[in-house]
């Protein structure tokens, strides 16, 4: 099982950007991961090593990185066997010993902390999702419900939009059917909006990116296309949203913009914008209500809407325990979101889902905005029984490859 080779290498995300991809050996047995890449990152993330080098892929290079894992992390666990992830991820995190990943980049930590895991559960013969179950000692149980962001705005689309995600959760039977559902009002609200002579083409998370005239106006665009698809709004299918709000929350003068809906809030009562949409549509899930540093505002946002749904935290935990263990100290949010890359290992990413989980948050799995076709996040979700994940809309290759993994596992676990 001892580690014997390791080579990453530059490849491009969906966005055509470059990320790492690494793969890992025990002799003749190997295993890959790849990296995604985040648009609207927090503040408070890992950070992502990138070359600056102008004459490269306008210094978005990942070279250095892949230099890293071959020449830096390669050295250092060579001979270790793949099953001791932790001693891997803690000789990585020695080796960084930056607060943020900040020397070797969390994108080259995290290729080399996924291929291990991978390469321990084909080198045990188990199923990623049973590997990880057995070793952070969970049982599978369901998978997740799945959040289809099928509106895309802020910063993954030119729609106008300040809300980043508009999504539909479906609520009935097995994943299966679920995505079913999903792709069935995916479909009905394309043909929806090309009736009404709005853009059709994708945004980068595979929902479309119409220039409506409101987020108001995104709310009812599904309300139609799931009653086109003949699914009942409120007991067969929720709706929700990501604000990604640290984007349009003006830091000067302390105020969120939300210019599609022409309203500005303060921290103290920008709930009142979110309940006024809750009022009015089944919104189920909230995520990035409030800004990541606006600890005032998600009490506020908490406290108000907290027990009606779920107020996942994003940008203001970013996968990290330290936000996290703030924020279940000041009572805030009652979901969190989990991106690998955020904190970039494995180990510390369990330790941020046990930690919220031992808590009573819900547990949100989520993919990037750029992603490659790794689909580790679905045997993630269903070994820690995440209760939902996000793979954008059920369209795009990279975006269904998850997906489609989550349908296997399923036929699996049955
Ligand atoms: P990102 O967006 O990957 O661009 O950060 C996803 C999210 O905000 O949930
Ligand atoms: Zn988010």
């Amino acid at each position: 099982m001892k580690i014997t080779k390791i080579e990453a290498m530059e490849v491009l995300d969906s966005r055509g950007n470059p990320t790492v991809q690494t793969t890992v050996w025990s002799g003749d047995v190997s295993a890959t991961a790849s990296v995604p890449s985040g648009a609207s990152t927090g503040i408070h993330e890992a950070l992502e090593l990138r070359d600056g080098d102008k004459k490269r892929y306008g210094g978005q290079g990942v070279l250095k990185a892949c230099h890293n894992v071959n020449d830096k992390i390669f050295p250092a666990i060579k001979g270790i066997s793949s099953d001791k992830q932790e001693k891997i991820d803690n000789i990585m995190l020695e080796l960084d010993g930056t607060d943020n990943k900040a020397k070797l980049g969390a994108n080259a930590i995290l290729s080399v902390s996924l291929a291990v895991a991978r390469l321990a559960a084909k080198r045990q013969k188990l199923e990623l999702f049973s590997y990880l179950a057995k070793v952070y000692g969970y049982e599978p149980k369901s998978l997740p419900t799945p959040f289809f962001n099928v509106i895309n705005g802020g910063k993954h689309a030119d729609s106008g939009l300040d809300i980043q995600e508009f999504f539909i959760i479906p609520l009935k039977g097995s994943f299966a059917n679920k995505l079913r559902m999903g792709s069935e009002v995916y479909h009905a609200l394309k043909n929806q909006l090309a009736s009404h002579g709005l853009t059709v083409s994708v945004g980068d998370e595979g929902g479309f990116a119409p220039k409506l005239p409101s987020n108001e106006d995104a709310l009812k665009q599904l309300e139609t296309a799931i009653k086109t698809a003949k699914y009942k709004l409120g007991t067969e299918f929720a709706l929700g949203m990501d604000a990604a709000s640290s984007e349009f929350f003006d830091e000067k003068k302390g105020e969120y913009e939300f210019k599609a809906s022409k309203i500005s809030a303060k921290p103290s009562n920008v709930y009142q914008v979110y309940k006024k949409w809750l009022n009015k549509y089944p919104l189920m899930a909230i995520e990035d209500g409030c800004a990541e540093d606006d600890f005032l505002g998600w009490k506020f946002l908490t406290q108000n809407l907290g027990a009606q749904t779920l107020l996942i935290g994003d940008d203001v935990f970013v996968t990290n325990p330290g936000r996290i263990q703030m924020g279940i100290t000041q009572k805030i949010a009652n979901a969190v979101l989990i991106k690998v890359n955020q904190i970039g290992t494995l180990t510390e990413t369990l330790q941020a889902i046990k930690l919220a989980q031992k808590n009573n948050y819900k547990i949100v799995i989520s993919h990037r905005s750029g992603e490659t076709s790794d689909s580790f996040i679905s045997d993630l979700a269903v070994a820690v029984n995440a209760e939902y994940m996000k793979s954008g809309a059920p369209c795009r290759g990279e975006r269904l490859a998850k997906y489609n993994r989550l349908l296997e596992i399923e036929a699996k676990l049955n």
